[in-house]
């Protein structure tokens, strides 16, 4: 962990910064010592605790970045028993908390949470202690509430002017704070609230702490929480140890499934993993054929489990509890499966099927390789699967539903630029280009294994095709088997339909219906620049998929790849593109 957080020095003109913060001769240091071993028993502090510590001692500002596990909670705990007052906790989960609580009662700190399931008296008790009433002799130092109460309840912001006029408002620590963001993977409006504290109780300073956010996700929490010259203490962007590729998935649904279970079988046999779904009875199907299907004839298959929201609490608290013992190798879930997994040894994430954004994707995909051991972050991508995403983004409250899942569809067509690049160009991130190290699959591979090609022409019967038929509604699925493009197999025409979305020569038409809906290509904005000479539509090709199915080992490949990447002219152990030697047979019918 050590050289893996560094300060950011973007909050700092002075670079001695962090030493001042690592000094132990603060007024406070001996008592933060003292409680340290005496009250929380913990031998030592880790990496950036002492600092974030002494910062909100200090009454700094300070925004936290550390993996899920790292021990964030210690710093805003231990300075609430030195400081006098009350020390309010934003957290959005409600289970976490009461653990939270829990373990602080055992250690005889008195901390409390409110929410709506707190009962009716425990909540009239804990207006009293706020409101600072004479009779109440309170020892309360830490006080939860969720975003929810904060947002919704006028009662508790009048009871913390209280508390703040009385001077016992001690702190505010935001749990989670990348909610506060919008371009955050998982903005929660309530957060937003939160904006008006710095002006309500400019006295009072702010702790925030996540796990990951990106540059662009600190500037605007910076921004909303007003606190602009908050230090800083942030683990670093690129993920070393995590190995990204994109592998294409069958559109049918049974030969998708066994390139899944193929996968998981001969590279990850026995490892634990995530598989990441895009609907609860996908993680259901999912989760069956897994647990059906075995190596050997006796074996009873990959021991899998289900996540998602729609299981009871009791019976999604014993699957991630068997996931954690390794008792269950693969969890099989949907989204819900996120903040608060703090398993080291995830050795694979795999996406069954792509993301609604490239901030998900980071942010789910992330959760593999927290012990910084080498680990795999694999997508499976299929056209038929963005065309069930699209509705979704498209109704997506914050309006971008539909730009963010075009960047995760761009990442899944790229086949010429590193992925960790295209990941860091998106978050605005320093990129050199020897970051990656060949740990994804671009950068592993041969530059003869790609070609691009300009296909405006095929681009233009495409865009002439809906044209003329424009009596007819396409599906997306339904255009390609319609279509006959000579030049092109199925696949190809896929991806450039694809990229003619994302460059709005084509463009999806929502019909909504009681039931579901239903998602409709048509001639986009840019449609008649299509016929310009100018045009140019790029995609790149790429050999036939059957050559990079999910069964073959990658890892062997890339140890071949990079010995010969040495010579000049890496020997092209691949057979010539599809695109050459395919034409004639691959004319559709
Ligand atoms: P986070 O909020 O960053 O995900 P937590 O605050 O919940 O992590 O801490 C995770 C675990 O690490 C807790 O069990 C906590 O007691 C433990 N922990 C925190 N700091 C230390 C430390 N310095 N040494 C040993 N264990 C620690
Ligand atoms: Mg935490
Ligand atoms: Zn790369």
């Amino acid at each position: 962990l050590k050289d893996k957080i560094k300060l950011d020095h973007r909050s700092t003109t002075d670079t001695n910064l962090v030493e001042q913060w690592q000094r132990t001769d603060f007024p406070w240091s001996s008592k933060v010592e003292h409680i340290r071993t005496n009250i929380f028993n913990i031998p030592s502090f880790r990496q950036w605790q002492l600092e974030t510590i002494n910062v909100t001692l200090s009454n700094r500002d300070c925004i936290l970045i550390m993996p899920t596990g790292g021990g964030k909670s210690l710093c805003y705990q231990l300075p609430a028993i030195i400081t006098d007052g009350i020390t309010i906790v934003v957290s959005p989960l409600i289970s976490l908390v009461e653990d939270q609580v829990y373990a602080l009662k055992k250690l005889n700190i008195d901390a409390r949470s409110l929410n709506t399931s707190t009962p009716r008296e425990e909540q009239t008790e804990i207006m009293h202690i706020l409101d600072g009433q004479k009779k109440i002799d309170s020892t309360l130092k830490i006080l939860y509430l969720t975003p929810e109460k904060i947002a919704k309840s006028k009662t508790i912001m009048a009871k913390l002017q209280k508390l703040y006029e009385t001077q016992r408002f001690a702190r505010l620590i935001v749990d989670e704070v990348h909610c506060v963001s919008q371009f955050g993977h998982d903005f929660r409006p309530d957060y937003k609230y939160l904006s008006i504290f710095k002006r309500q109780f400019p006295n009072v300073s702010i702790l925030g702490l996540t796990a990951t956010a990106t540059t662009k996700v600190i500037n605007d929490v910076q921004q909303i929480l007003n606190i602009p010259k908050c230090i800083l203490f942030r683990a670093p962007f690129n993920r070393k140890n995590l190995f990204y590729e994109v592998i294409h998935k069958s559109d049918v649904g049974k030969d998708a499934f066994n390139e899944l279970v193929n996968c998981i079988q001969h590279r990850f046999d026995k490892q634990s993993g995530i598989v990441y779904c895009l609907s609860q009875k996908d993680a259901e199907d999912v989760c069956c054929e897994l647990q059906r299907h075995g190596m050997y004839e006796d074996d009873v298959g990959i021991k899998a489990g289900c996540y998602h929201a729609g299981l009871s609490g009791p019976s999604r608290t014993q699957v991630h509890e068997r996931w954690i013992k390794n008792q269950v190798h693969v969890i099989c879930a949907t989204i819900a499966f996120g903040m608060g997994i703090d398993k080291p040894d995830v050795r694979f994430v795999i996406h069954h099927s792509l993301s609604k954004s490239i901030e998900n994707f980071y942010q789910e995909s992330g959760r593999a390789g927290r012990d910084d051991k080498e680990s795999h972050c694999i997508l499976f991508f299929r056209f038929g699967d963005v065309f069930r995403l699209a509705p979704m983004a498209f109704s997506d409250k914050s309006g971008n539903g539909l730009t963010n899942l075009y960047s995760m569809i761009s990442y899944c067509l790229n086949e010429s630029e590193c992925r960790r690049k295209l990941i860091a160009k998106y978050f605005d991130e320093v990129w050199q280009s020897n970051d990656c190290n060949h740990m994804c699959d671009i950068c592993t591979r041969p530059s003869t294994y790609i070609s691009k090609r300009n296909c405006s022409q095929e681009a233009a019967m495409i865009v002439e095709y809906l044209e003329k038929n424009s009596k007819q509604r396409f599906t997306p699925l339904k255009l390609v088997e319609h279509l006959s493009i000579p030049t092109m197999i199925k696949i190809d025409i896929q991806r450039l339909i694809l990229q003619l979305i994302i460059d709005q020569y084509l463009k999806e038409d929502f019909h909504f219906t009681p039931y579901n809906t239903v998602c409709y290509v048509v001639p986009g904005p840019k449609a008649k620049y299509v016929h310009d000479e100018h045009c140019e539509i790029v995609i790149d090709m790429i050999e036939s998929t059957k050559k990079r199915s999910s069964n073959t080992n990658n890892k062997d490949e890339k140890q071949i790849l990079k010995r010969t990447s040495t010579t000049p002219k890496a020997p092209d152990v691949r057979p010539k593109l599809r695109w050459v030697t395919n034409i004639d047979s691959t004319r559709k019918s």
